[in-house]
Formats: C-alpha cells, structure tokens, sequence
C-alpha cells in the first residue's frame, strides 16, 4: 500500500501553525482514508455526491467531510445532513439551496465561496466582479442557515511560479476587500482556502488557512 502514513507527516510537518489540512480522498479507497485517520487526520475532502455519501455511511463519524467539487442543485440535499463545509460555492443558486436543505435538517452550513482567478477557461468559480456583485446583492444576509467562512481558489495549473503566487495575492487582495466591506465583525469569516499537492507550499506563503491535498497523501487517482 502506499506510503499514506509517512507522507502524511511529512505534509503536515511542512505547514506552518494555523494552517489546517484537508486531505481530499477523492478517488481512493476507505483503507487509504483509515490510514490516514489513524494518524489523526479528521478531516477529508471528497468531490463527488455518491462517493462521498458512500464513504459518510462507512467510516467514522467523527470525520469533518468537505465537500470540494463542483456541486449541482439537486445534490445538495444529499450532503446537507452531514457535510462539514461546502468549499465551492459559485452561485446564488447553489447558496440559495445549501441554505434550503440546512434549514430543513435544521443544521447551519458552512461554506466558502469559490473564486475563478485562474486563465484557464475550465475553472469554475465567481469571477472577482462576480463574487463582488454577489455580496452586494446582500440576498444572503437574509440566509440563516449557511455561514460564509471566507474564500477558496484553485490557482491555475503552471510551472510558472510568479504566475501561481500573484493569482494568489490577487485571491487574498479580494478576501481582505470583502471581510473589511461584509465581514468585519464576523469573526468566523477566516478562511482563505488555497493550496493543493504542486502548489500548496506557494499558497501558504500567500496567506493560505487550509490547504486541500490528495496526491502528495495518497498517490495518483485512478478514475
Ligand atoms: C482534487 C482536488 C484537490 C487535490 O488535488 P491534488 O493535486 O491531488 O492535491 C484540491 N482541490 C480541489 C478542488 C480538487 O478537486
């Protein structure tokens, strides 16, 4: 079996206090996950509905479970007994609908907006203008059931470390923007979600809170 104990370690030796890891299992099995867990590890990222579902039923409770990927409407409800944080919110619609479903589980949910600063076209994510326009719409305030913790990006996929560091100064120049003008007083609003295997150690020099790792943990995917 992979080595998921020993890189583990060396991955959390590598970040600085305060910065917390999400180790994202997505495409690997339960054993890999109880690997991990026996070293601590509480916290696990996943990207698909069922997969995730799948692994909730069949591991430990005391798992915090992010959900990372992109999410469509009609799966939230899915998720929402149980998902610690929703990473990726990148819509009016998908906020309006955590917000639904956590009312009807009578849970409040926390979630991060995902922000597309990115070249490449793929990414989803708002756009700076976007996230900018959402916030002053203020529909959210009136959502009791979803708490927004900050921000999560995916940077884009380069050698080019200058390009990968400004897109994440340009990600925590729009986090300082948005706590100062919403979130000033809100003291959970914190978060500033960047950061996976090639870049992560880039991303918390840029003011990273929580990196989002699987291949360095866990080895390559097999999809
Ligand atoms: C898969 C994934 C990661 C982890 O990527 P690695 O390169 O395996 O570390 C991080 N964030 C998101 C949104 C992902 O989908």
């Amino acid at each position: 079996m992979y080595d998921v104990k020993g890189n583990l370690h060396q991955v959390l030796d590598s970040l600085p206090q305060g910065v917390r890891l999400v180790a994202i299992s997505k495409y690997h099995p339960n054993e890999y996950i109880e690997a991990a867990y026996a070293e601590g590890q509480r916290l696990f990222g996943e990207s698909h509905e069922q997969e995730l579902r799948l692994k909730h039923e069949t591991l430990p409770k005391d798992i915090s479970w992010h959900f990372i990927g992109h999410l469509q409407t009609n799966k939230v409800k899915y998720i929402a007994p149980y998902v610690t944080m929703v990473e990726a919110v990148d819509s009016l619609k998908l906020l309006k609908e955590i917000d639904r479903q956590a009312q009807k589980c009578g849970r409040v949910i926390d979630v991060l907006l995902e922000l597309h600063i990115a070249e490449e076209e793929t990414k989803y994510g708002l756009t700076p203008d976007a996230l900018r326009q959402l916030l002053a719409d203020g529909e959210w305030r009136t959502m009791e059931h979803v708490r927004i913790c900050g921000l999560m990006m995916m940077a884009s996929y380069v050698d080019d470390v200058e390009q990968i560091r400004s897109e994440f100064r340009q990600a925590y120049d729009l986090y300082r923007e948005v706590k100062a003008r919403y979130f000033a007083d809100a003291s959970y609003f914190c978060e500033r979600s960047w950061g996976m295997s090639h870049d992560y150690l880039i991303a918390v020099e840029e003011g990273s809170t929580m990196v989002r790792i699987g291949t360095t943990i866990f080895g390559p995917r097999v999809y």
